[in-house]
This record gives C-alpha cells, sequence and structure tokens, in this order.
C-alpha cells in the first residue's frame, strides 16, 4: 500500500513511522521543516492531566506511554522518565482522583511536605518526558531507516495526491485550509526557559480554570509554561504574561523565581471543540484519513492515534 502522510509534526511522523512497520510505502510531504512545527515546542509530557481523559483518549495513552517507555530506554530517541509531582488545582477539592493509582508510574499521594500551598491534593509519579527537537529529528532518522522518504512541499488539495492509496492528514492547524475545517482554533501557548540545572524533576497543575503551573526539566532549560489563550494567533512571546508564569512556578520550586531567562518559545496548539478528528473521509476518488486537532496533548496521544490511523488504512497493527 502506498501512503502518502501529510505533516511532519509529531503526528505525521508517528504516524509515518506506524504505517512502514505496518509494511506500507510511505512519503511524508510537508510545508515546513520538523523544527519548525508546534511539536518541536512541546513540553512533552507523556502523561494524565487531571480533569481529561474520556474512553477513546484513555486507550491511546495507554498505548502511547507503554511505546515511550520503551523509547526511554534508547538515549538517543530523547525521549527519558523523568520524576515528578501532578498537582490537582484547588477547585477540584480535596482527595486523589480514584483513577490517579492507575496512572503508570504512580508513586504515592504527596504528604502535606511535598504539596504546595494552595493544593488540596497531588501525587508522585515517573512519566516519559520527550526532549522534542531530539525526538523529532529521531523520528525523521526512524522514517528514513524503515524506507519511507520527507519531501517539502506544500499539499493544497487532500484529493490530488496522485500514486496513493491512502492519504493520512497530519497536517495540525494546516488542516483548517486542507479538510476545510473551521472548528480549529490556535491555542496560543508559551515556554519561558531559564538555566536552573538544580532542577530535576517535573511539576504540573491539572484541573485549573486559569493559568496553571507546568515546570518540565529538558536539556535546552527549564521550561515553565502553562498557559492557554484559545484564539490567539501570533507568534510573538509575551513579556507581561512570560512574568506572571515565572511567579507561578516559583509557587511549586522557589529557587525558580531567581533563574536567569534563556529565551521565550511560543507555540500555537491545534484546538478543536469535538476533539481529535480522527476518521477516514472519500475526497473524490482519494481515501484520506484525518488525524489533526491534538490540543495540549499530541504528544501524549501520538503512538495511540499512529495505532488506530493504521487500522483505519487498512492495515495489521
Ligand atoms: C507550550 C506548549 C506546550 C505543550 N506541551 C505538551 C505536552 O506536554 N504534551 C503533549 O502531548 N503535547 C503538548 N503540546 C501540544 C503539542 O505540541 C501538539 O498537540 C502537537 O505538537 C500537535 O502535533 P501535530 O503533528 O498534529 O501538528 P504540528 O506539529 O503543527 O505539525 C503539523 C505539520 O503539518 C504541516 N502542514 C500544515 N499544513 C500543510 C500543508 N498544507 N501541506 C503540507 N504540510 C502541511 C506543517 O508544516 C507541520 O509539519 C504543547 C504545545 C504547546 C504550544
Amino acid at each position: 500500500m502506498d501512503v502518502v502522510v501529510v505533516g511532519a509534526g509529531v503526528s505525521g511522523l508517528t504516524c509515518a513511522v506506524a504505517l512502514l512497520e505496518a509494511g506500507a510505502h510511505v512519503r511524508v510531504l510537508t510545508a515546513g521543516a520538523p523544527a519548525g512545527a508546534v511539536s518541536a515546542v512541546a513540553g512533552a509530557m507523556v502523561g494524565p492531566v487531571f480533569g481529561s481523559g474520556d474512553g477513546r483518549s484513555l486507550a491511546w495513552e495507554r498505548l502511547s506511554d507503554a511505546r515511550f517507555r520503551e523509547l526511554a530506554e534508547d538515549h538517543a530517541t530523547g525521549v527519558r522518565i523523568v520524576a515528578g509531582r501532578l498537582l490537582s488545582a484547588p477547585e477540584l477539592g480535596p482527595g486523589l482522583p480514584a483513577w490517579a493509582a492507575q496512572v503508570p508510574g504512580f508513586g504515592g499521594e504527596l504528604g502535606d511536605d511535598r504539596l504546595p500551598e494552595g493544593f488540596s491534593a497531588g501525587f508522585a509519579v515517573d512519566l516519559p518526558f520527550a526532549d522534542m527537537p531530539v525526538y523529532l529529528a529521531w523520528l525523521v532518522r526512524r522514517v528514513q531507516q524503515l524506507g519511507g522518504s520527507l519531501e517539502q512541499q506544500v499539499v493544497a488539495d487532500l484529493g490530488q495526491l496522485a500514486g496513493a492509496d491512502r492519504v493520512v492528514d497530519c497536517a495540525g492547524l494546516g488542516a483548517a485550509a486542507l479538510a476545510r475545517d473551521d472548528t480549529l482554533t490556535p491555542v496560543w501557548g508559551q515556554h519561558v526557559i531559564v538555566a536552573a540545572p538544580w532542577v530535576t524533576q517535573f511539576a504540573m497543575e491539572g484541573g485549573a480554570a486559569r493559568d496553571y503551573i507546568s515546570v518540565v526539566p529538558h536539556r535546552r532549560g527549564v521550561l515553565l509554561g502553562g498557559v492557554r489563550r484559545p484564539g490567539r494567533n501570533d507568534l510573538t512571546p509575551d513579556q507581561v504574561i512570560a512574568e506572571e508564569t515565572v511567579a507561578r512556578a516559583a509557587v511549586a520550586m522557589p529557587a525558580l523565581a531567581d533563574a536567569p531567562v534563556l529565551g521565550i518559545e511560543v507555540g500555537l496548539r491545534p484546538g478543536r471543540p469535538d476533539g481529535v478528528r480522527l476518521e477516514v473521509e472519500h475526497v473524490g476518488s482519494t481515501t484520506v484519513v484525518h488525524n489533526y486537532g491534538h490540543d495540549g496533548s499530541g504528544v501524549f496521544w501520538s503512538w495511540g492515534c499512529a495505532a488506530d490511523v493504521v487500522a483505519l488504512c487498512g492495515l495489521p497493527s
């Protein structure tokens, strides 16, 4: 089966690898290099946040978690297991949700000594994190090792890709034009990158109705994030929000307040009110499998969604 994958962010490259592993011939066509995709900006936690998850995404999460834990055994992938704390926003009320103990890597409920002020619950957990610039480069190499190819090309019409038995649409926000999906919305976010080599553990708040705490140590620095602005559609760093982010992070780790800032990265998550579009559509004589709209969980869901794409293409998983 000849498959054209549109897009070389984490969704497209992961699908390409999964399709090649299932025996397809794969060409990836992408408007921009992987390093310029929003995927390169992600803090890339492979783990749940409080308050998320339906049956479909839980299945993706289980599959992805297992695959990322395997990848963490190979240093070259840029994936590693990081210890840290998942913190429940105060509005969720006291106590851990029942599912918390089922999270792979669960390390027990946090006692008062490890729970930052203002949080009613939290737990220790070891989760995979991908250093995205390294991981995306590894995915590209993996596509090529398996016999796939990557070409820079803007696709204007999903129905006009000659010679493809299947077209897999992983265009992220680009699917707004490509699939004529006017529900896709940019969800603006940014990371303040600080030099704080003493920070080796992550902290992530879930369930907040406002900006939340997100502290993720990576090779390029510690990423401080937790900002979502649906509808904001520019890539300009915001200094005011950056200062608020640093102050918020210092609640979980006070030493971060004085850490020197190395830079700010901005990214637009591909948001969609109905969640990920993962389904088949016939466009003229072309069978298209859409896989876009992952919002803030595209890395976490990547291997699970790729398995569904393989099945929707009619290939064995
Ligand atoms: C600040 C921030 C933090 C985040 N943290 C996390 C996290 O901790 N965990 C997590 O799971 N996710 C996180 N995310 C979300 C994650 O980055 C996205 O869900 C994910 O990157 C989406 O990947 P994608 O491949 O679908 O889209 P993209 O990365 O946007 O890739 C789309 C690709 O399609 C190509 N394309 C577009 N249009 C066309 C066209 N017409 N023709 C050809 N190619 C085209 C583009 O060039 C690009 O290669 C975060 C995002 C941000 C901004």
